[in-house]
């Protein structure tokens, strides 16, 4: 047996900015009586019409549409990405996520912060407070945590998502929290504001497949072997499912050298978002695996051009059951947060 061909994004038809509805209504109609299907992305600037057929379409397909030829069509070409949804091209204008009336992209910044883990309630309150004070934007915090040895802390489970939604409920800061196994998508789903793919998780295809099934945006995390190709792909699993709502995380990568924790890649910063329209989200602290060197990478990370940040941060991290070393103790982090706005701003960003 021949397997069925996939269908996929094929071609985009890029308008006019000037275009009435009337010769998008006629490019519609045009590829719609070829047999082919459209989704269609108001933009700012153009309307981009995405065309969806078979894998096996003939190349010459577009020149036989002739949509060239319509009035208002400005350009339309192949999809020649391996990624078709996430891709720059698909959507001109970056992507804003809005999140408890909280945004990010598109010039507004997100300074996400909070514990590696959470620990206990005394704990993560103390920390969302903190850092709710020096301006964060979203609270993050581990309930369910993927470990390197099955003999440390896995994490508070349901429980730590109880504590969660009080700091929540405290603060109003939106919360992110990672979802570790297809088993916890209902719990975790209701809780988050935004859900965490952890880097581990980053090519669990079931997973990404769950959540792309849902509408809560998603946070997912570069794997520390991934290329910047393969985290697209990754991504593109979510999209297909239907959810637009993705950030892009990029939080070190494995390498020969042994300074840092992993060595975080900031020419990947610029090269996302070259190539998609989707926000990205740097994690210095994890790449930094020492507090000393988490405001260097965080600076840097926005100087390249991150639309936010993601950092852990600790009453007493000498104490902490995960992560210690590279926790920012929460005396601390407003003067960390001021320095993170000021590169902020300088590069033209508002806090989300
Ligand atoms: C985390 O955010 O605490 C975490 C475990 O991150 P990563 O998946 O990037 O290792
Ligand atoms: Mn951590």
């Amino acid at each position: 047996m021949v397997a069925a061909p996939s269908r996929e994004l094929q071609f985009l038809i890029m308008m006019d900015a000037e275009a009435s509805p009337e010769q998008v209504e006629r490019v519609l109609a045009r590829v719609a009586e070829a047999g082919l299907e459209t989704r269609v992305t108001p933009g700012q600037e153009t309307t981009v019409i995405g065309v969806i057929g078979d894998s096996d379409l003939e190349q010459d397909a577009l020149a036989t549409l002739g949509v060239h030829q319509l009035d208002g069509v400005k350009q339309a070409m192949p999809v020649s990405k391996p990624y078709k949804l996430v891709a720059r091209q698909t959507s001109p204008d970056p992507t804003l996520m809005q999140v408890r009336g909280r945004r990010v992209g598109q010039g507004y910044f997100a300074l996400i912060a909070g514990p590696c883990t959470v620990e206990s309630r005394e704990q993560t309150l103390e920390t969302a407070r903190a850092v709710h004070a020096a301006g964060a934007t979203m609270l993050r915090g581990g309930a369910f945590k993927p470990r390197t040895s099955p003999y440390s802390f896995q994490g508070l489970g349901v429980e730590a998502l109880h504590i969660l939604e009080e700091a929540r409920e405290e603060t109003g800061l939106p919360l992110v929290t990672e979802l570790l196994d297809p088993r916890h998508v209902e719990e975790v789903i209701e809780t988050a504001d935004v859900i965490q793919i952890g880097a581990r998780n980053m090519q669990n295809f079931i997973l990404l497949s769950e959540v792309g099934k849902g509408d809560k945006p998603v946070l997912l995390k570069r794997g520390p072997s991934a290329s910047v190709e393969e985290l697209l792909m990754a991504a593109e699993y979510i999209l297909k499912e239907g959810n637009p709502r993705v950030m892009l995380c990029e939080r070190g990568i494995r390498t020969f050298e042994r300074s840092t924790r992993y060595t975080l890649d900031i020419g990947s910063i610029p090269v996302l978002k070259e190539e998609t329209h989707l926000p990205v989200i740097v994690d210095p602290s994890h790449a930094a695996g020492r507090r000393e060197l988490v405001p260097a990478l965080a600076r840097a990370a926005v100087a390249a051009g991150a639309d936010g940040i993601i950092v852990e941060a600790h009453p007493d991290p000498v104490h902490a059951l995960c992560d210690g070393p590279q926790l920012i103790p929460t005396g601390e982090f407003a003067a960390f947060a001021e320095e993170i706005r000021t590169v902020a701003t300088m590069m033209g960003m508002q806090m989300g």
